[in-house]
């Protein structure tokens, strides 16, 4: 079984797009900004901005933090988004998620200019993105798609089954798979019968929320598995694939930690060079 190693394939990652922003930036003197906004002290949202401000310094980015209270109203927000959608030197904004309570999550994403939409969030990038037209793209379904493309680099024909069908994952997953002429199932919680469906699978893409949902004899031999979830559990961090299990039967599977995870990151800072460059035409 090849253990998918998603740490390594980050820094792979962003050893490349370090040596593309230095490139730009003999190309066009300037380099890319990444902006992020952090509304609240929500101790995981403050750990990863940290994480997202020093991966973006290691590769050369221009990056700023701005903080606001959790009381900040939503009128200072969606002012500032509108002066970092002006701000020539900002290629991509992304706001932490979640917001508090008063806050419109829709609105702030919508305020964001699309062309600098680094989450790949605006209904406009989703819409590209589902007509096949370039777009940015959710990160951390980017960075299952190009840690499947590592293993398997001709996908068309396979069959994948994607469990789960939210906006941050399992839609734009499924869209990135039918690019690629997968024949895509995507699964939510009322299918009928989810372990059947994953038998079928040649590539299947976890991302529920529910520790160790996927079992080994829910996987074909030799298929690809993705395991999307974090789960708190008092055994420490698990995904939504049993991992013991699984790793008898797939061909390729990933940890967690350890795997999807640090793909995340590496893709928000390829979507802000990937902002930049289509700003530079
Ligand atoms: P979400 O918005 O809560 O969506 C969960 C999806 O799972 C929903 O579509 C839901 O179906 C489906 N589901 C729930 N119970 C199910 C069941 N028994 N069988 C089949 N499907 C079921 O979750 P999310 O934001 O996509 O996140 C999923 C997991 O990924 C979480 O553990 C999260 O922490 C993790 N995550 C990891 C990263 C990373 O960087 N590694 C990034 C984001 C999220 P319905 O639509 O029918 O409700």
């Amino acid at each position: 079984m090849i253990l998918i190693d998603g740490k390594k394939a980050a820094a792979e990652l962003r050893a490349e797009l370090k040596e593309e922003v230095t490139e730009l930036k003999s190309k066009h003197n300037k380099v890319p900004g990444l902006t992020v906004i952090l509304i609240g002290d929500l101790t995981p949202s403050q750990i990863y901005v940290r994480n997202k401000e020093k991966s973006a310094n290691e590769v050369g980015l221009k990056s700023e933090v701005i903080k606001y209270p959790d009381s900040v109203e939503e009128k200072t927000v969606l002012e500032k988004i509108q002066e970092l959608n002006s701000d020539e030197t900002v290629s991509g904004i992304l706001v932490q998620l979640p917001l508090p309570k008063h806050i419109d999550k829709q609105k702030v994403i919508e305020t964001i200019d699309p062309s600098k939409d680094v989450d790949g969030f605006h209904p406009m990038n989703v819409g590209n993105l589902s007509s096949g037209y370039e777009s940015s793209i959710p990160c951390t379904p980017l960075g299952c798609y190009l840690l499947i493309k590592k293993i398997e680099p001709n996908l068309s024909g396979k069959k994948a089954v994607i469990v789960g069908r939210s906006n941050l994952n399992g839609k734009p997953m499924t869209q990135l798979l039918l690019k690629e002429n997968c024949t895509v199932t995507i699964t939510h919680s009322k299918t009928k019968d989810l372990k059947a469906e994953c038998l079928e699978a040649d590539i299947i893409v976890a991302a529920v929320g529910i520790p160790e949902l996927v079992r080994g004899d829910w996987v074909k031999k030799d298929a690809i598995v993705i395991d999307v979830g974090i789960n708190k559990t008092d055994n420490g961090i698990v995904g939504d694939v049993h991992f013991d299990e699984v790793s008898k039967n797939a061909k390729a599977l990933t940890p967690v930690p350890g795997g999807v995870g640090p793909m995340t990151i590496a893709c928000l800072l390829k979507n802000t060079i990937d902002c930049f460059k289509r700003s530079q035409i």
